[in-house]
């Protein structure tokens, strides 16, 4: 049996993320009103944020889902980015919202971006819940977003550490990622 990760930083309660999701669906709700939405999130790592964040829409929208793999294992980046599963449907002539979790590098989401576009939607928007921009090596234009943070390694509400605790209601940092000088300081 694994050691339970310790919190070594709370970053965000489960308090602050819903009331910052309703603020962020009713934003949209207002910019879609009478469009054709098509949610398309990002898993893993936005499935329990686009879940909260639809049941506050006030539009209809359809949803698809994109897998891709950005990262190794636990906190190393490893550069490359893979669709795992693709889209189900077209996406020709739709209004995309694409949601993802964090934003770090922007590898990701231009990737992402990039082939999104090249499949014609009518407009393509980006929601990310978190936005990292201190490690960013590509631009990105973030349309809707949660919460800027610092340069730290966030697990919860959808984030994993090690393929674990997506399940967590809060984002938080883990003791063992933060660094010596930030370890027991308030
Ligand atoms: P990017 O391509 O922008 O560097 O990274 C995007 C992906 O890396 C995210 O969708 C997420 O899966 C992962 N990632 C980036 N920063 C973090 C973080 O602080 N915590 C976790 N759990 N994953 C992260």
């Amino acid at each position: 049996m694994d050691k339970k990760l310790e919190i070594g930083e709370m970053l965000l309660t489960e308090v602050t993320i819903q009331n910052r999701v309703r603020e962020l669906a009713w934003q949209i709700s207002h910019d879609y009103e009478g469009k054709r939405l098509l949610v398309v999130a990002v898993l893993k790592g936005a499935f329990i944020f686009v879940a909260d964040l639809a049941r506050h829409l006030q539009v209809p929208a359809a949803f698809d889902f994109l897998a891709v793999c950005s990262y190794g294992s636990a906190t190393a980046s490893s550069g490359e980015v893979r669709i795992l599963k693709d889209l189900d449907e077209s996406v020709e002539g739709w209004d995309v919202l694409l949601v993802e979790d964090i934003v770090d590098t922007g590898l990701t989401l231009n990737y992402l971006t990039q082939s999104l576009w090249a499949r014609r939607p009518a407009s393509l928007r980006i929601c990310s819940l978190l936005d990292k921009p201190a490690r960013r090596q590509v631009p990105v234009k973030l349309d809707y977003c949660g919460f800027q943070i610092p340069d730290k390694f966030a697990v919860g509400y959808g984030l994993d550490f090690d393929g674990r605790y997506r399940n967590a209601p809060f984002i938080f940092v883990p003791a063992e990622c933060l660094t010596e000088g930030e370890k027991g300081c308030d």
